[in-house]
């Protein structure tokens, strides 16, 4: 079973245990950081928990999903009818905005389909909705159509309004029977204390770097050198990664260091117009902190070891190297990693880059942020 899930062994270890030996909680909250397979897992487990082929048959449970049984296609799509998929959306008041949100949401439902890294956009603010919760709790009040279970994911569970999340307590008080949640979330802490004492918690983690090259190469047709890149920029999460491949990368790799040079050599005009060029773009704060992340890891290795790893900026390298010690080398990669974090929080992308270039400047680095 999550033969598609990569890495994560604990987590897959504790699942298929508890399907095993049919003690699966009604309520997970699976957490750990975005792009690790969290949704992945819990799709996987409502696939098992629906099989209609595998061991087990229609009427006993079956630890392994089939993969080919119109419950298992179903529900990898997105539209088995026991399966309600939640996640965070705007929710507009005007007819034409909501027929505009609608359209958003089925094509990105499609598109999941085939890809189940990708993460909803919208342009407007997202959530969950007491709305979102009261439909939630009507379909999951029904026994199930078509499978033994319904199974509900909440992608995004932080999202949720305070009242939708006191409705859905109610709900987590009283379950039905027949009715697994599976919360997801990378922020835990922003989540109801009372909500996450009610779920069991599967937590999910960082994947290495080695095992998001191979997931790239493998299973997602990107060529070795390809791979090897994305790998290095996308801090452990594959999610992160399919999200760059699409990008110009090469672009983004040369903004990160233009920034991270500017930034170290004081030189305050050429980095605030990176920091300009790079937060223009939506999703490009991200991608260029990613590679900021790697530029600061390649130059440590040339300080350490005398080689720098993966980035093919040679030169640049060398002359960082001999500017920057280990220390301010690891105080630089403390503040891209929290000005990362704080892209996730939604900060201001521009504040986010101005942190992310503060430690490499001289005493500008005990500030906080987010
Ligand atoms: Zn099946």
């Amino acid at each position: 079973m999550f033969d598609n899930l990569i890495g994560q062994e604990v987590a897959k270890k504790l699942l298929s245990g508890a399907l095993a030996e049919n003690r699966l909680a009604q309520s997970l909250l699976f957490y750990g950081p975005d792009g690790v397979g969290k949704e992945l897992a819990a799709v996987e487990l409502a696939r098992a928990l629906n099989c209609q082929g595998g061991e087990g048959g229609l009427f006993g449970e079956a630890p392994k999903p089939c993969g080919a049984c119109d419950s298992c296609v179903q529900t990898a799509a997105y539209r088995h009818p026991d399966f309600i998929y939640l996640f965070p959306a705007p929710h507009p008041s005007s007819e034409s905005d909501k027929r505009k949100t609608a359209e958003e949401i089925g094509e990105f439902l499609k598109d999941k389909a085939g890809r189940p890294f990708l993460q909803p956009r919208f342009d407007k603010p997202a959530a969950i909705t007491i709305d979102d919760i009261r439909e939630l709790q009507a379909r999951t009040a029904l026994r199930p159509y078509q499978g033994r279970r319904k199974v509900a994911l909440i992608a995004g569970a932080d999202a949720m309004t305070i009242e939708a999340a006191n409705a859905f307590l109610k709900t987590l008080e009283e379950p039905s029977p027949t009715t697994h949640f599976i919360l997801v979330t990378a922020r835990p802490h922003r989540l109801l204390p009372t909500i996450v004492s009610r779920c069991q918690k599967v937590r999910f983690s960082l994947l290495a770097r080695e095992q998001v090259e191979r997931a790239l190469a493998e299973r997602h047709g990107a060529a070795p050198p390809e791979a090897a890149l994305l790998a290095a920029v996308s801090g452990g999460s594959l999610g992160r990664a399919l999200e760059m491949m699409d990008q110009d990368l090469l672009a983004d790799r040369d903004a990160a260091w233009e920034m991270l040079g500017a930034a170290v050599r004081g030189d305050h005009g050429r980095m605030l117009a990176a920091i300009e060029a790079a937060a223009r773009e939506k999703g490009r704060p991200e991608r260029v902190l990613g590679f900021a992340a790697a530029a600061v890891s390649d130059i440590l290795h040339r300080r350490l070891r005398g080689r720098a790893a993966v980035q093919d900026k040679g030169e640049e390298t060398d002359s960082l190297a001999r500017l920057l010690s280990p220390e301010d080398l690891g105080r630089i990669a403390g503040n891209i990693e929290r000005a990362r974090d704080a892209l996730g929080h939604n900060v201001n992308p521009r504040l986010c880059l101005a942190y992310a270039c503060a430690a490499g400047q001289e005493g500008e680095h005990d500030t906080d942020i987010g």
